[in-house]
């Protein structure tokens, strides 16, 4: 992970939030290349579960929301994780992630009671991250919704407005004006990216565990006990997704949840093998009427659908596909990530599908001090540049330089135009050499093919 961690931050893929303030804990920024990277993730996510369906809507809602809302999701009374304070140091730990680490099972959804029996039971094998002594006080709820001033102008009696604890409740806001506005017919989807803060007891592991981050999400809203098969397939193709991203199946497995909630009728989740192990990335949820059923409770609205045909009237059930962005894109340059032996030394290469690679193309002039090989360089560039945007120009250092810091940055095509370009053997004019990341291997090809062999390259 350390690797990643430097590989991220000395290419401009990720940089810790505030640095230059010392930095702010659980937050960071996608650099220039991690933005394309994440932008690349979110279009084939967004492909897959909007443009690829028939009956999937996609959605963008506001991230503040009616302080209602957080109370009828259960959010303002029940979104907490088990805390306890290091009574030497201060320092906070989650209660049931280090149960999970010595062996016990815990999670966040067992009661206080609950989780301070297993607690008393375990705390001698259980030591302080920071000081290593194992003195800790009683485990207890700690709420991670992140409170916002947000129209609070005098202090008194104004309700705290929420930033989302997690960004599908937006989905759930805007039901009714789907229905209304787009007339679907159950079964249908709608799929949404957005925002979400947590207040973290423990930001760890890089992108794992922040405390803000993106979640794309997907609410299925289908007829009462119509569940099983539709959850079935929504898990063959949400694993199918992650296989599209070019990663290694091997490091992918499905883990049912032990300890369901009492609406859900099932849960599993989608992890990855992390270098710190197997963790969660994922979660697909069978959740039942709970969502619609407590929006309309708090709100009065009727969310019920009535079904056109037989004039019906019921609330739909929900299966939910709940991903954070920000672990995916980590699972993805962890699992692209390589050291292997070329030109007789180690290079580090990213691997990553073509698809999702930030840069495309690295476009160069075999030499920079010849005006005539720049000329060419520059239209070749030019003329990729209009049709495949994610190319960049580099004319920095030697070539051998050049690729190195490519295969960095997980380019798969570097291109070169050389004196045989312009005619210097008069067979090879208008031709360039194409290197490819994964193996070094190097082509000519026309330039007048070089913008469709890219295209078909990147689909
Ligand atoms: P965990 O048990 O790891 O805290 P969770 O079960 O609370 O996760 P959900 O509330 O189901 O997670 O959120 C759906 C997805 O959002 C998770 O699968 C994960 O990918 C992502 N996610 C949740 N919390 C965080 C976080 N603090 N940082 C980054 N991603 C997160």
């Amino acid at each position: 992970m350390e690797k990643i961690v430097s590989l991220s931050k000395r290419r401009g893929f990720i940089y810790q939030g505030s640095e230059i303030y010392g930095g702010l804990a659980g937050v960071y920024d996608f650099g220039p290349r991690g933005v394309e990277l994440l932008k690349n993730i979110k279009h084939s996510w967004w492909k897959a579960n909007v443009y690829d369906k028939e009956n999937y809507y996609g959605l963008d809602s506001g991230m503040f929301k009616h302080p209602r809302t957080w109370e009828a999701s259960g959010h303002v009374s029940g979104f907490s994780d088990p805390l306890a304070e290091c009574k030497n140091c201060n320092t906070r730990i989650r209660v049931d992630k280090e149960l999970a680490k010595i062996g016990v099972t815990a999670d966040e959804k067992m009661s206080e009671t609950a989780i301070n029996d297993l607690f008393d039971t375990h705390r001698d094998k259980i030591k302080c991250p920071s000081c290593g002594k194992k003195d800790f006080s009683r485990s207890r709820a700690f709420n991670l919704l992140v409170k916002s001033n947000l129209g609070d102008f005098t202090s008194e009696g104004t309700e705290p407005v929420y930033l989302p604890g997690e960004a599908c409740q937006g989905i759930y806001l805007d039901y009714k004006n789907i229905v209304d506005s787009m007339n679907p017919k159950i079964p249908f989807g709608v799929a949404q990216i957005g925002k979400a803060f947590r207040n973290e007891i423990s930001p760890r592991n890089f992108l794992f565990r922040t405390r803000e981050f993106e979640q794309a999400d997907t609410q299925y809203f289908i007829k009462p006990n119509e569940n099983k098969e539709a959850y079935e397939r929504i898990k063959k193709e949400r694993w199918q997704w992650y296989l599209s991203l070019g990663i290694n199946e091997k490091k992918l497995r499905f883990k049912q949840h032990e300890n369901l909630v009492f609406y859900a009728k099932d849960a599993w989740d989608i992890e990855y093998e992390f270098p710190g192990g197997f963790d969660e990335v994922e979660g697909i949820h069978d959740r039942t009427d709970y969502d619609l059923t407590q929006h309309q409770k708090f709100s009065g609205v009727d969310l019920r659908y009535t079904d056109p045909e037989t004039v019906e009237k019921y609330v739909p059930w929900i299966l939910e596909t709940s991903m954070g962005m920000g672990r995916v894109f980590l699972a993805v340059l962890c699992d692209a990530y390589h050291e292997d032996q070329m030109d007789g030394e180690t290079r580090v290469v990213l691997r990553l599908a073509p698809h999702l690679a930030p840069v495309k193309v690295a476009v160069s002039p075999l030499l920079k001090n010849k005006p005539e090989l720049v000329a060419k360089a520059r239209e070749v560039y030019a003329l990729l540049k209009k049709e495949v945007p994610q190319i960049m120009w580099d004319d920095n250092g030697n070539i051998g330089k050049r690729y190195r810091r490519q295969d960095e940055i997980g380019t798969p095509f570097c291109v070169v135009i050389d004196f045989d370009t312009l005619g210097e053997k008069p067979e090879l004019k208008d031709t360039i050499t194409i290197r490819h990341r994964d193996t070094g291997e190097q082509e000519r090809l026309p330039i007048s093919e070089l913008t469709n062999f890219v295209k078909t390259a990147i689909i």
